[in-house]
Formats: structure tokens, C-alpha cells, sequence
């Protein structure tokens, strides 16, 4: 993957979350966010398989490819009512297009990319591991819900009742 920064991808920008949240997105549509894939271009000398499941870590892995961000995007996917779930970057910016409310989906993405970052993370350097995929979604929950303060009125309503609707599904998840 080059990155996929089309004009209708840079709306992150908008999107109400922490600013370090927003470089973040920025960075990953662009395809530089350190993966072991793009370590592995600036010369790093460890290994580019997954530490989860062994296969090549790119930014699409980690983000959408690897079994604990598949289950996040399913579950998001049915939360939204995306006809399908993103498996690349590119096809998150198509998903977004096709959604009424892109701003509070853009939220809710931006909630599932950084968990997702922060349980890789968790995971390479702390040997963290999650228990159970649903854990995930929990910890995205709560950091959608720190974050919701940020948002307008009309779109805070939109993010309480997709929260409502994951957290339901969850339960019959559990
Ligand atoms: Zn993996």
C-alpha cells in the first residue's frame, strides 16, 4: 500500500477527536505509521511477522487484516450497517463515503484504528495479550466515550445510540 490521501480521505482532519488522534489517521492513510513492513524499509533488523499471528505486519494487517481487527470491523460493520466490513485503509474511505452520518462513523473509525494501534502496541512491547476479541471493543467504547465530550450536540446523540447498539450486540457477544 502507497497510502491512500484522496481528498475525501483528509476529513479526519474534521473529525472530533485528540489532536495526537488525528496525526495518527493522518499518518495512517499515509502509510507511515510503524508497522514492521515499513520498520523493515528504513533498514530495522527484526522480523515483519505479527506477533498475534504471524503473518506480515503492514498497516493494513494491523489495522484491518489481523483476526482481532477483523472482529472489531465485523462488529462495527454491523453497528453502522456497512454491506461490508473494511479489510485496507481503501476501503475504509469507501465505506465512509457511502455512510449518511461520515462524521460520527469517522469517530467511531477513529476509535477502532487507535484501540487497535494501542493493543498492538501493548501487545509487541508490554507482552500484553487481549483475553478476548469483545475486550477490544469494550476499550473502544470507553475511549469513544472520553472522547465524546468533543462533538457537537447533534452528532453526540448519533455516537450515544451507536454506542448503545454495539454494547447491546456485545452483550449477546458475551
Ligand atoms: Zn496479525
Amino acid at each position: 500500500m502507497e497510502g491512500c490521501l484522496t481528498p475525501s480521505c483528509r476529513v479526519f482532519w474534521k473529525c472530533r477527536v485528540p489532536l495526537k488522534i488525528q496525526i495518527f489517521m493522518w499518518m495512517t492513510f499515509r502509510d507511515s505509521i510503524h508497522s514492521k513492513v515499513q520498520l523493515k524499509k528504513r533498514n530495522w533488523a527484526g522480523q515483519e511477522e505479527c506477533k498475534l499471528c504471524g503473518r506480515e505486519e503492514s498497516t493494513d494487517h494491523l489495522l484491518f487484516q489481523c483476526p482481532v481487527a477483523c472482529f472489531l470491523w465485523v462488529f462495527i460493520k454491523e453497528s453502522v450497517g456497512w454491506p461490508l466490513y473494511p479489510s485496507r485503509c481503501e476501503d475504509l474511505c469507501v465505506c465512509l463515503k457511502s455512510c449518511k452520518s461520515h462524521k460520527t462513523t469517522l469517530f467511531i473509525c477513529a476509535g477502532a484504528m487507535w484501540v487497535l494501534w494501542k493493543t498492538r502496541n501493548d501487545h509487541v512491547f508490554d507482552n500484553k495479550i487481549v483475553p478476548n476479541p469483545t475486550v477490544v471493543v469494550h476499550k473502544m467504547v470507553s475511549m469513544l466515550r472520553q472522547w465524546s465530550p468533543m462533538v457537537k450536540q447533534k452528532e453526540k446523540r448519533q455516537v450515544d445510540e451507536a454506542i448503545a447498539k454495539m454494547l447491546e450486540a456485545l452483550s449477546k457477544a458475551e
